[in-house]
């Protein structure tokens, strides 16, 4: 029977419904909450992401204000405009959209921002937050994917979790949401021996290295959970012959368009699985949906005396 699919856009739905109401309540109890984004230059991608971000923004009735400083300006700028945006009580969220350009200090600017407006979760003190299993925020992407786990009652609890790639945004930030979780977490990388034997003892898979279709349905524990961050763009057609060949109305989307977008696991792990989230329409939704919702996690936190007294 083939895998149930993990719907990141129902997740993504039923989050900001949630979202929509709490901001709409504190709205009318005269409390605004606002992400300030920050897009430096002119890079097509980033344009594109944070574009949607500021539209979904608007769809929740969160406040947005987006800077958009010239390619060529220097980490000082930046830091001013951070230190500004931090002592802005308007602004919730702080959003820097990366990369940054070279002549830009990313790692400076990045700790800049106040960790009660890091709605990105990616600063140290919201990563040592984590670690030490104190409320903060977290990285949107492995939050994403524990909404994903939790609101399809997949249980963590005891399973043998493995965690495939070890970067600070995704692959760590995630095995410890995990390990607090209470599951038994293994986290594996490039140099991890013996891949397929240690994928295959694992109830729960999160794979996150960026390589198309790597994890092969035979590494697979069957009725496995499965959830792929994994986005990445095939345009060789013999690759996605290979990767679609069991799905013959996306490979006749590819030839018509050109590429088609596949996560870290082997579309064919729909077989195996138990269930799976699905590239694109899984973890990819859940990202943007994090981070509004860490907006207002950082609103709720921050905020906490002006709230209760709205509400008494
Ligand atoms: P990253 O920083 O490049 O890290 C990749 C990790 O995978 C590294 O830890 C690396 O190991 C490991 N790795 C690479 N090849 C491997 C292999 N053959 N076997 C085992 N481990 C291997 O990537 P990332 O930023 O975490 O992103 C991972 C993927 O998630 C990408 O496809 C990215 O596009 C996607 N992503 C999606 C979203 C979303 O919203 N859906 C958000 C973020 C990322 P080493 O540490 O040993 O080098």
């Amino acid at each position: 029977m083939p895998a149930r699919i993990l719907d990141g856009l129902k997740i993504r739905d039923e989050i900001f419904s949630e979202l929509k109401s709490e901001i709409s309540k504190l709205h009318t109890q005269g409390i605004r909450l606002g992400l300030a984004a920050v897009l430096v230059g002119e890079n097509p991608a980033s344009q594109v992401y944070v574009k949607s971000k500021i539209a979904a923004c608007e769809q929740l009735g969160l406040a947005s204000w987006l800077h958009t400083p010239p390619a060529n300006v220097s980490t000082e700028y930046m830091l001013q405009l951070i230190s500004d945006l931090n002592a802005d009580d308007n602004v919730d969220g702080i959003l820097i959209q990366l990369p940054l350009p070279s002549q830009i200090d990313s790692k400076r600017v990045l700790e800049a921002v106040d960790p009660a407006k890091d709605a990105d979760g990616f600063h140290p003190v919201s990563m040592g937050m984590l670690v030490s299993n104190r409320p903060g925020l977290v990285a949107c992407t492995p939050a994403g994917c524990m909404e994903i786990l939790r609101r399809n009652d997949i249980s963590i609890e005891g399973a043998n979790a493995v965690v495939l790639g070890r970067s600070d945004i995704v692959g760590k930030p995630m095995a410890l949401l995990l390990l607090h979780a209470n599951a038994t977490v293994t986290i594996c990388h490039s140099k991890t021996r013996n891949l397929p034997d240690v994928i295959r003892r694992a109830d729960i898979l999160v794979a996150a290295i960026g390589k198309a279709g790597y994890v092969q349905p035979g590494w697979v524990k069957p009725g496995a959970a499965v959830i792929d961050v994994g986005t990445n763009k095939v345009t060789d057609p013999a690759e996605a012959a290979q990767l679609l060949r069991n799905f013959p109305e996306r490979l006749e989307k590819f030839r018509a368009k050109g590429n088609v977008l596949i996560g870290d696991v082997h579309p064919d792990t729909i077989q195996v699985a138990g269930a799976l989230s699905p590239v694109p329409g899984g973890v990819g939704p859940m990202t943007i949906t994090m981070l509004m919702s860490n907006t207002v996690k950082a609103a709720r936190l921050r905020r906490a005396s002006s709230i209760a007294v709205a509400r008494s």
